[in-house]
């Protein structure tokens, strides 16, 4: 007799989390629903779509594996998929984990669903809130201090392990040069992988893994071969190397394949044999219990409405050079959009320093960014995505979440690059027809919002060099060139 219907979403793919920890094949029945929403209607990245699809339906295969029923089903929407499933075990009840986005919270719990608690974070949505109430300000830092303590990682007798809390000095290299990187590692494909790949019409190459083993060697493989040089060059934007030593273990995380148990877990047993330096564990260790409980615990606390935050009144439409680098002759911008177009992922600084804080200093419209970000890149969701980029990427929340906004000229993406050398601009120069438009814009953008930010300590200084330049009126002629430039796809 059946007694639950287990409805498991495309980001709850663990046999041991969330609704599946206490599932059984003898009475209960499993129900995936492949929606139409989710795979048509935006200009998802194919990649992208190929990766969530195949990884459920293999997904699905396992369960079937361990002798549970599976119903697969094709629908226009979860709830339509749901309906159709639950007709067939009309006395059965519904239970999913709670979901990770508030619109999928509010159409299940419409549909009656009952939730058990989301496990696939290291820290429960309430416990997050109470470390944020209690906060005036909601410093990372000090949520991951007080994480490395309840955790107990990298910490011994209440103080750090290598006596420093965090390693940042030593972990903000430039690229090296006549460095040997280890080879990519490459996921072969089978006839699940094919028989996607065939109904999207795409090719998928080979970067992702799209089950569970595969998702493990990518970890053994980050932790073999990338794991001890992972801190210094972690911020590096390397030519020669699109990955430098990041663990692209991010969709993996997001989609349930890998719970950050399993990843912390490894990391210490790693370093625990000595042969990992303690700038880069503690450099990872902050990514793992740090920065992604952090965002996820603030994409709940901070509410349904907050993605629609923009508090510096940004107004640009996307660039049309973040859909087609032809579109841009900044070497930085269109080899970044390159490399997403390859793989729909590039690492943390190329999203941050360069694609965010291009949409931050021209002033685009942060919801028309946030959409495009969610359509291209493979790991993106929604818990992660609305704090990184209404909040971090973007300030559009007026400093609710990060202190300052991360906005930098062409001199950071110049020292923490390759891609300046092969550019017609030149990062050093602010005003002229070869001007670093990121370094125009940095000023024009700090000009044009001087009065909000020159109350801000921390960006005061920053507003105040202003006033040291002679050449402002030129500035900000060529700003509005830059500008113009960059909406009409020119620059
Ligand atoms: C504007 C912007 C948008 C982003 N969008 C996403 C997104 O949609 N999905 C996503 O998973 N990450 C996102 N990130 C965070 C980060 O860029 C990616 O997690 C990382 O690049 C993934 O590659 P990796 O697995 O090799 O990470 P590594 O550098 O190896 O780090 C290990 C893990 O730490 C976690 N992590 C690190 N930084 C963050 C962060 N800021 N927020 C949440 N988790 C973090 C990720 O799970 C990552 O897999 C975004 C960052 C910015 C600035
Ligand atoms: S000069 Fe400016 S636009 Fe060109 S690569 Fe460097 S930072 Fe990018």
């Amino acid at each position: 007799m059946t007694s639950r219907i287990i409805y498991v979403p495309f980001d709850h793919l663990h046999r041991g989390y969330g609704a599946l920890k206490n599932a059984d094949s003898k009475t209960d029945v499993i129900a995936m629903v492949e929606s139409a929403r989710m795979t048509t209607g935006r200009a998802w990245h194919p990649m992208r779509l190929f990766f969530l699809i195949s990884s459920a339906r293999h997904f699905a295969e396992f369960l079937r594996s361990e002798g549970f029923t599976v119903h697969y089903e094709k629908a226009p929407t979860s709830i339509d998929g749901l309906k159709k499933i639950q007709k067939l075990y009309p006395e059965s009840s519904v239970l999913c984990a709670e979901p990770s986005s508030f619109k999928q919270y509010e159409a299940l719990k419409a549909f009656g669903v009952s939730f058990v608690p989301n496990d696939f974070f290291l820290t429960s949505r309430s416990d997050f809130a109470e470390w944020a109430g209690s906060q005036k300000s909601f410093l990372m830092e000090n949520f991951y201090r007080a994480q490395r303590v309840r955790l107990n990682f990298l910490v011994e007798g209440g103080k750090p392990t290598g006596g420093a809390w965090n390693f940042d000095k030593e972990n903000r290299l430039p690229p090296p040069k006549n460095y040997e990187w280890p080879p990519y590692l490459e996921h072969s494909r089978d006839a699940i992988d094919e028989e996607v790949a065939a109904e999207l019409k795409c090719s998928p190459g080979n970067t992702w893994a799209t089950t569970r083993e595969g998702a493990l060697a990518q970890l053994n493989n980050f932790i073999e071969n990338h794991f001890a040089n992972f801190g210094p060059y972690e911020d590096a934007m390397a030519g020669d190397n699109w990955a430098v030593h990041h663990s692209l273990l991010s969709p993996y995380l997001n989609n349930g394949l890998l719970h950050p148990s399993e990843v912390i877990d490894a990391a210490m047993k790693a370093f625990t044999r000595g042969s990992i330096p303690i700038a880069s564990c503690e450099g990872f260790v902050r990514q793992i219990i740090g920065w992604r409980e952090y965002v996820n615990g603030m994409y709940w606390f901070l509410g349904a409405d907050y993605e629609q935050n923009n508090q510096l009144d940004a107004t640009r439409d996307l660039l049309p050079l973040l859909r087609d680098p032809s579109k841009t002759s900044m070497n930085c911008v269109g080899s970044i959009v390159a490399d997403i177009n390859e793989r729909a992922w590039v690492h943390h600084i190329p999203r941050l320093m360069v694609l965010s804080n291009l949409a931050l200093i021209t002033g685009t419209n942060p919801q028309q960014f946030l959409d495009w970000m969610r359509e291209v890149f493979i790991d993106a969701t929604q818990w992660v995505m609305v704090p990184n980029v209404i909040g971090m990427g973007l300030h559009a929340d007026g400093g609710a979440m990060m202190t300052k906004p991360y906005a930098a000229g062409g001199a950071y993406i110049s020292r923490m690059s390759t891609y300046c050398k092969g550019c017609k601009y030149d990062p050093k120069l602010r005003v002229g027809e070869t001007a670093c438009p990121f370094t125009t814009l940095y000023w024009d953008f700090l000009d044009r919002h001087k009065e909000t930010f020159v109350k801000n300590h921390r960006m005061s200084q920053q507003v105040f060099g202003l006033n040291r330049l002679k050449d402002l009126p030129e500035l900000k002629q060529r700003a509005q060139e830059v500008l113009d430039g960059l909406s009409e796809g020119t620059i």
